[in-house]
């Protein structure tokens, strides 16, 4: 079987090392891009490039951007009073996707979780509570994961703000198009404790 030279197997060696891509789906790629050279692997080293000398959290909220504060705190368009807090930027995104959260946002960069180490000081968690009072912040929607260390965050904050600011969070329970039979047991406690008038 051909081997790839050694520059090539460096990169499929890099590629690999990419969520969702193990070995072989990083050999297909690689080989994919030489294939496309001037359509796709130029464009995307350029793209690389440019990304990895630019990209940086933004100072507000944690997204990620390529300035020092991103769109969406910039933008004069979001409104003000609301943050929106998530676990992850990935959660973030998700969150712009649906387009039905016009607010603000706070990115803490992780959970808290005692198995490892991680406090609120390691979170973005005083940043939070003094962008509460800096931007006249009277609701915080906690968007956590509905995970262990989701919820305990998520506690840890609503205590942290109780009298300060309306704390509320996203409900949890069956999905649009969901059936019950496909559900596991987590999802439908949640749903049945998150029950509304009909
Ligand atoms: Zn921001």
């Amino acid at each position: 079987m051909p081997q790839a030279t050694k520059e090539i197997q460096t990169l499929i060696e890099m590629m690999a090392k990419l969520p969702g891509l193990g070995p072989r789906s990083a050999r297909r790629a690689v080989l994919h891009m030489i294939k496309k050279r001037a359509l796709l692997m130029a464009p995307l080293a350029d793209a690389l490039h440019t990304v990895a000398a630019s990209a940086r959290e933004c100072l507000t909220c944690g997204n990620i951007g390529t300035a020092d504060i991103c769109d969406i705190c910039q933008s004069a368009k979001r409104e003000t009073g609301t943050i929106c807090v998530v676990q992850d930027v990935a959660d973030l995104w998700a969150m712009e996707r649906a387009a039905a959260f016009k607010g603000r946002y706070h990115v803490l960069g992780g959970t808290l979780s005692a198995l490892d180490a991680i406090g609120p000081d390691e979170l973005r968690i005083p940043k939070l509570i003094q962008r509460i009072a800096d931007e006249n912040i009277t609701e915080v929607i906690l968007a956590l994961n509905a995970t262990i260390d989701g919820a305990t965050t998520a506690h840890y904050i609503a205590e942290e703000l109780e009298g300060v600011v309306t704390v509320t969070s996203l409900a949890q329970g069956v999905p649009i198009g969901g059936e019950l039979d496909y559900l596991d047991e987590g999802t439908i406690t949640a749903a049945l404790k998150a029950r509304k008038a009909f």
